[in-house]
């Protein structure tokens, strides 16, 4: 089989014995435990459950250890593994299993339940199985010290993964990652991390090597939990400390309590970490790393990181779904240096930002940022038509606005989908909300494009006031004349009291608020 597949990594991590990989809540599992669970489910999945190389095994639950066991059991076994998002309702989970074929699903007893009708044989975790299901501790069965992975023949290029995109811009489509994609994932995401940690001064043992202790603060469903700390930790022969979902206060107990030296997430995990009231009353010397990517982290981030939590190694990565994650990566010194980019192109990507025709632009101009390397997928599964769009000649396009500087620093400008044009100039959505941030009054805010007959596009904002605070439309008018250009000053403004709308990674989902404030058709 491929030396460059997660079989390998999995054997490899044999190596590791009785070295501790997987924390949840009391539970610690070591390498071989791990090993032996996933190899002798990855048998049953082939003898009791006809699985071959190339079918479907669909992944859905909250971030048990069984996820890791599940996903490396598929993997194992040759057959494609399909992490489902677990936030997702009955129908969207109908779609995954659908639109994938899985299968077999591996589910947690709330996940079993909304999956349920789509009539797909069931492995239960941490619940009964109810209807032809059976349970995980069944289908293990007697698990021996001898087991060895079930005969398959991988190379680099098999289809090894589907994950689904966040559906930020439309609906969630399914990445298909190869072999290769995973074999190459945790080098590029080690690289990254130990880069930051020795410009930072840092251990880069503890930063990616095997003195790690990584606590994921997001899904592992997302390529950011499975790729940049899942298969990462695993390569490095570190710990991995999940949880249930994400808590700021019982993130600072486990850092406490599992020593744990990086952490791993959405940047408002770091900014929620930070900002919890007992967050001096923690332990948290062993923390060297703050590891964040999967939306814009604002610089003031960095700043506050600076303050809160001085002497650490902070990194912004960025990365997609069809980049099995990180990509670009900004840390230490240079982090420091230029706190609004996200930084370098791992060594093995290249990057380029092209016009609308395709041509590459000079270092400067904005344009669409594309990419290319070992880490960008094969396509997306069932969808000819957006893989062709999106997949050009080995660069994949991101959809999103870029610029890179003279130093080859790449600087996210916006979601080429956000941007609003009025009467032919670019208004970008993620400049203006930068703006109202800085109002005293503002909590959050979303700009969106609000059609109009001569401009095409005027530029929009909806608003919510932090509690107590007050603030006008023509208020936030005058304060932003002071900072921004005055096509860019939004005409609209709604002030909203309830949340925006965001995805639970924490993107604001513009599509429904576009519904929501003009009732406009998806
Ligand atoms: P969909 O493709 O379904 O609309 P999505 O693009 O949000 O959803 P993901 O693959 O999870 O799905 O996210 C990738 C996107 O996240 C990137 O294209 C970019 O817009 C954003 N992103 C990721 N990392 C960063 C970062 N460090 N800074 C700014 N934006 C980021
Ligand atoms: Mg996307």
């Amino acid at each position: 089989h491929a030396p460059a597949s997660y079989r390998a990594l999995l054997e490899m991590s044999r190596f590791h014995g009785e070295k501790l990989f997987l924390v949840y809540e009391d539970e610690h599992i070591t390498y071989e435990d791990h090993f032996r669970r996933a190899a002798t489910l990855a048998n049953r999945l082939v003898d009791d459950y006809g699985v071959r190389k190339g079918d479907r095994v669909a992944v859905a639950m909250r971030n048990y250890p069984e996820w890791v066991i599940a996903f490396s059991a598929a993997l194992a076994a040759g057959a494609v593994a399909v992490p489902l998002n677990a936030w997702w309702t009955e129908a969207e989970l109908a779609y995954g299993v659908s639109d994938s074929g899985a299968k077999v699903l591996i589910a947690d007893a709330e996940r079993a339940e909304r999956l349920a009708a789509t009539g797909v044989p069931m492995i239960v975790v941490r619940g009964a199985a109810t209807g032809g299901a059976r349970t995980f501790a069944e289908v293990l069965g007697e698990i021996t010290a001898d087991v060895t992975l079930p005969e398959v023949e991988l190379s680099p290029d098999d289809p090894a993964t589907i994950f689904y995109t966040s559906g930020t811009t439309g609906n969630p489509k399914g990445a298909l990652g190869s072999h290769r994609n995973i074999g190459q994932a945790p080098m590029t995401v080690a690289y990254g991390m130990m880069r930051a940690a020795t410009m930072a001064g840092k251990d880069p043992g503890a930063a990616a090597g095997a003195r790690r202790v990584t606590l994921l603060t997001v899904p592992l469903f997302h390529v950011t939990g499975c790729f940049s700390a899942m298969t990462a930790t695993m390569f490095s022969g570190g710990g991995l400390v999940l949880m249930y979902k994400w808590d700021p206060e019982q993130a600072l107990r486990l850092i406490e309590r599992e020593r744990v030296t990086g952490m791993i997430g959405v940047p408002t995990n770091a900014w929620q970490l930070m900002s919890h009231p007992d967050f001096g009353k923690y332990d948290l010397s062993s923390l060297v790393t703050l590891g964040y990517g999967g939306a814009p982290a604002p610089p003031k981030l960095l700043e506050r990181i600076t303050e809160s939590l001085p002497d650490r190694a902070p990194s912004n990565g960025y990365g997609m779904t069809e980049t099995s994650a990180l990509a670009i990566g900004n840390g230490g010194a240079d982090y420091r240096a230029k706190p609004d980019s996200i930084g370098l192109p791992v060594p093995v990507v290249d990057v380029r930002v092209v016009d609308p025709m395709g041509a590459e632009l000079a270092p400067g101009e904005v344009g669409e940022l594309c990419l290319r390397g070992p880490n960008v997928i094969l396509g997306y599964w069932n969808k000819p038509e957006a893989t062709a769009e999106t997949f050009v000649n080995g660069w994949v396009h991101t959809g999103d606005l870029a610029r890179i500087d003279e130093d080859g620093f790449v600087y996210i400008v916006d979601r080429a989908k956000d941007m609003v044009i009025r009467g032919g100039e670019n208004v970008y959505c993620a400049e203006v909300e930068a703006a109202l941030f800085e109002h005293p009054a503002v909590d959050d805010a979303a700009v969106i494009g609000v059609p109009h007959d001569e401009l095409g596009e005027e530029v929009g904002a909806v608003v919510r006031l932090k509690p107590g605070a007050t603030a006008t439309k023509a208020g936030l008018q005058e304060f932003l004349a002071g900072r921004l250009a005055k096509f860019k000053i939004p005409v609209h403004v709604w002030f909203r009291a309830g949340e925006l709308p965001r995805n639970p990674g924490g993107k604001i989902l513009k599509t429904r608020l576009r519904r929501e404030v003009l009732g406009t058709a998806e």
